[in-house]
C-alpha cells in the first residue's frame, strides 16, 4: 500500500483542519474547497480506492457515512442538505489514493452530477 499524502495528515507529519476524529475515523477541511464546507472523511485504514474495501470492512464504510451525517447535524445544515461523493480511480476523478469521502454543503448543489 503505498503512502499519501492523507497518511501523513493521520500521522500528524503534515497539517491539516481536523475537524472529526475516532478510533477509526479522521475528517479534516480540503485544501481546495468546493463549496462553503467541503470536509473529506477518511478510514484511518488505508484502502487505495472503493474497490479495495471487501465484505469484511464493510462496517468502517458505514462509520464514515455516519460520521458525515453527525457531522452535518452538529453543524446544523442536515436538514438543510448536502452531498456525499466518493471518487473512484482515474475516471472517477481521483486523485489521492486513500479512500476518501467528500461532505460538500452550504450552497445549492446542482441536481445533475455530471
Ligand atoms: P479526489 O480528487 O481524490 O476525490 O479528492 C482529493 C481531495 O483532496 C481534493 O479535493 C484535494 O483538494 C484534497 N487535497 C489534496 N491534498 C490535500 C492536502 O494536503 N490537504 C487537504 N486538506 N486536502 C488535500
Amino acid at each position: 500500500m503505498s503512502d499519501t499524502i492523507f497518511d501523513k495528515i493521520i500521522r500528524r507529519e503534515i497539517p491539516a483542519d481536523i475537524v472529526y476524529e475516532d478510533n477509526d475515523v479522521l475528517a479534516f477541511r480540503d485544501i481546495h474547497p468546493q463549496a462553503p464546507v467541503h470536509v473529506l472523511f477518511i478510514p484511518k485504514k488505508s484502502f487505495a480506492t472503493l474497490n479495495d474495501v471487501g465484505e469484511a470492512d464493510a462496517p468502517l464504510l458505514g462509520k464514515l457515512l455516519l460520521a458525515a451525517a453527525a457531522y452535518a447535524k452538529r453543524e446544523g445544515f442536515a436538514e438543510a442538505g448536502y452531498r456525499c461523493v466518493i471518487n473512484c480511480n482515474k475516471g472517477g476523478g481521483q486523485t489521492v489514493y486513500h479512500l476518501h469521502v467528500h461532505l460538500l454543503a452550504g450552497k445549492q448543489m446542482p441536481e445533475r452530477m455530471a
